[in-house]
């Protein structure tokens, strides 16, 4: 079965694609993946994708469609894939479902983790990282010993620009628009699930694995 985590940055979907991949044995499909990838690979359209990555211009949609199917055909045919960062609009969203399609597949579950924007504000912008080696801090969870800097090699620690409170509030908000028809759209269909992503990830977690209908690892798939 294959499922689709929506999210809002800072919701935790990354990490709970993981969580996915690691104890289930789903692929995880995050899409910053797959352009560097396909850039790494070389393939026609990775080098299309990345001549649109390197003006700054967003890569179009039927790039990362292409993308996709490429991904998808290199996975093992019993692959069951967790999509991340992907689709993020509904034009997007009727094309995986029609690309699904074509091999006899579908999307099982969406899945939607609500998390109030202060939260989100809290844990985006509170990450600081180490300047030499990338060590990571949270202000809140994680912070280090000595303010701006590193406990491992005594470097300076600094914010990544997205990470900037304004930043974080853009990203957001953006993300707040861009939800909206895809609610629509797998509401309508009858596979969206949302689930209260402020919890703790191990919580988070059972819900994905009970709303989604997913077995319990134990005898986990094939990874792809
Ligand atoms: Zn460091």
């Amino acid at each position: 079965m294959h499922l689709i985590l929506l999210g809002a940055p800072g919701s935790g979907k990354g990490t709970q694609a993981e969580l996915l991949a690691k104890r289930l044995g789903y692929t995880h499909l995050a899409t910053g993946d797959l352009f560097r990838e396909a850039v790494r690979g070389g393939s026609e359209l990775g080098r299309l994708a990345q001549s649109y990555m390197e003006r700054g211009a967003l890569v179009p949609d039927e790039v990362t469609i292409g993308l996709v199917r490429e991904r998808l055909e290199r996975a093992n045919p019993t692959a069951q894939i967790v999509f991340d960062g992907y689709p993020r609009k509904w034009v997007q969203a009727r094309a995986l479902d029609e690309l699904l399609a074509s091999r006899g597949e579908k999307i099982d579950a969406v899945i939607l983790l609500n998390v109030s924007t202060p939260i989100l504000v809290e844990r985006l912008s509170g990450r600081w990282v180490c300047r030499a080696q990338g060590h990571n801090y949270h202000l809140a969870f994680h912070p280090p010993r000595v303010a701006g800097v590193c406990d491992v090699d005594g470097a300076e620690l600094y914010q990544r620009d997205d990470d900037r409170p304004e930043v974080v509030q853009r990203r957001i908000a953006v993300f707040l628009r861009e939800i909206v028809p895809l609610i629509a759209y797998y509401g309508a269909q009858g596979v969206l699930h949302e689930i209260d992503g402020a919890q703790e990830i191990e919580a988070v977690h059972r819900q994905i694995l009970s709303v989604g209908g997913i077995p319990k690892a134990g005898s986990p798939p094939r990874p792809a």
